[in-house]
């Protein structure tokens, strides 16, 4: 039995290159046994992405379907080597929740240095909460100093799993790297599926297989704990609406 009860990492047909909807996806999410969705759609630079008022208009937006909770994330880009984000803050302030990655559709990177500094600009922004795919090798990262400034913050890292069954061949390693960083530092990690397919969602096979290889302790991966999982999610929205009008960073 699959022991991951929630996803927090999965696309609409908004996302322009996914294939199912929300109502599909909690479908297949309620089908497997999972009790948390999150849908966390590419932001306005992805081409073919939504535009803002996508994710302002939340108020329409599914919060249970059946017994499954649904949370209203978004995966926003780092568009340049500021660590902008393709949402505005007064946007992501509205989410429950935010991930952020490099896709090389928006921005193409820099050196290990440059991405580190990077990265670590858009981890400083206090609207990001989860950091998506980093094990991509066309972004190479100082694993050791994100991690750690990461779990410093109570942010997370994910591992995702179609980083080695769809996506960004060659993650392997480095997702590796990137758990072993987390499990010395005492941080928790997420898996996810990144579905861009409703079948897709809460496959974790290849990302659970990588933590079990080096024995990370099932306890600090936090969507196999309902309350923990939401406990994060709550904590994480409530500081959102918590920041003062005009955030500066
Ligand atoms: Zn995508
Ligand atoms: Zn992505």
């Amino acid at each position: 039995m699959n022991p991951v009860i929630g996803d927090l990492h999965v696309h609409t047909v908004a996302s322009g290159h996914a294939y199912s909807t929300v109502l599909e996806n909690a479908t297949v999410a309620l089908e497997k046994g999972l009790t948390v969705l999150g849908v966390a759609d590419h932001g306005p630079s992805m081409p073919g992405g939504p535009p803002a008022i996508y994710f302002e208009a939340r108020g329409h937006f599914p919060r249970q379907i059946e017994e499954v909770r649904v949370f209203f994330g978004a995966e926003v880009d780092i568009i340049d080597e500021n660590g902008n984000l393709d949402l505005p803050p007064h946007v992501l302030k509205k989410l429950d929740y935010a991930i952020v990655s490099f896709h090389p559709q928006v921005y193409s990177g820099g050196s290990r240095e440059e991405n580190t500094r990077i990265l670590l600009q858009a981890l400083s922004n206090p609207l990001v909460d989860i950091v998506a795919h980093a094990g991509n090798p066309r972004y190479p990262l100082d694993y050791r100093v994100v991690v750690r400034e990461a779990v410093a913050q109570g942010k997370i890292f994910e591992i995702n799993n179609s980083s080695f069954a769809v996506s960004r061949k060659g993650s392997s390693d480095n997702c590796r790297a990137i758990a072993q960083e987390i499990l010395h530092c005492g941080g928790e990690l997420v898996v996810s599926s990144d579905a861009h397919f409703c079948h897709e969602i809460g496959e974790y096979k290849h990302a659970l297989d990588l933590l079990s290889s080096i024995h990370f302790p099932c306890e600090r991966i936090l969507n196999v704990h309902e309350n923990r999982l939401l406990q994060f999610l709550e904590y994480r929205k409530e500081r959102k609406r918590s920041l003062s009008p005009s955030p500066v960073f």
